[in-house]
């Protein structure tokens, strides 16, 4: 489950611990969304520092909730030279998470593919900012990278492709501990419009979960359709009822001498 901050962090520091303590006893796992307020490329110093302390309210709680990774919309381009904006968001990401490691936070943080061209944060920026600094992994909305691409990302070909990337460039690490988005999404050549639910979009989630099972992957996929439990469980039946790769090999391994 996703604890849910996006609009303000509305749990104390006491209510964390009795999140942390109901979550180990039911066994789920959390995720954080931060808040929608963000912006690490704000042309207002001010903001981009708002930003950073938002960031680390949310983590701060988030990890006291025993939540293993928290994820954000990290930043607009805001018409610049995309590796200008990468660096700036770097640096502000770099701040944070140095400070959550001085203060003994282990949480994740995990800046998430965005849905608009506008807004920083494809696959590739958010592998490459998660090899050059720690603590630091990709969320995944797989949705957001099917409406920032105006409809591509959605074959069997290109999950594979996009699992590829993570895999080589971030390791087994990252496929075991993946953080995902899953909805049904509308928009047109400039993105994301809004979320639908699975059934009545045009995302290809049973290839989606195909990839995911030839390639092992292990965490946490949050459903963010408008119908939030339905196409949970959805997704979970399709899951379930994919044949399973990565037994297939174990077993081969299992019979070599
Ligand atoms: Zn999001």
């Amino acid at each position: 489950m996703e604890i849910e901050f996006v609009r303000q962090v509305n749990i104390s520091e006491a209510l964390a611990e009795q999140v942390n303590q109901t979550a180990k006893k039911e066994d789920i796992g959390l995720t954080c969304h931060g808040q929608y307020y963000i912006n690490l490329n704000s042309l207002e110093e001010e903001k981009i520092a708002a930003s950073k302390e938002r960031i680390l309210k949310a983590a701060r709680i988030a990890s006291l909730c025993g939540a293993r990774s928290m994820t954000f919309h990290a930043a607009f381009y805001q018409s610049q030279d995309p590796e200008e904006v990468y660096q700036k968001v770097k640096s502000g990401i770099q701040e944070v998470t140095k400070k959550l490691k001085d203060e003994g936070h282990k949480i994740w943080i995990r800046p998430e593919t965005t849905g608009k061209p506008t807004q920083w944060g494809d696959l590739k920026e958010i592998v490459r900012l998660s090899e050059e600094v720690e603590q630091v992994l990709p969320a995944i909305d797989f949705s957001h990278l099917h409406s920032r691409s105006g409809g591509k990302n959605n074959t069997l070909e290109e999950f594979r492709k996009m699992l590829s990337l993570v895999e080589n460039k971030l390791g087994r690490t990252a496929l075991n501990h993946m953080h995902i988005h899953i909805s049904g999404i509308e928009y047109t050549n400039k993105g994301e419009r809004w979320h639908l639910n699975l059934q009545e979009s045009d995302l290809n989630y049973k290839d989606l979960i195909k990839a995911w099972k030839e390639f092992k992957i292990k965490g946490i996929v949050i459903s963010e359709s408008p119908n939030i439990e339905e196409d949970a469980i959805l997704m979970k039946k399709e899951w379930d009822s994919q044949k399973d790769v990565h037994s297939q090999t174990q077993d081969k391994a299992a019979i070599l001498p």
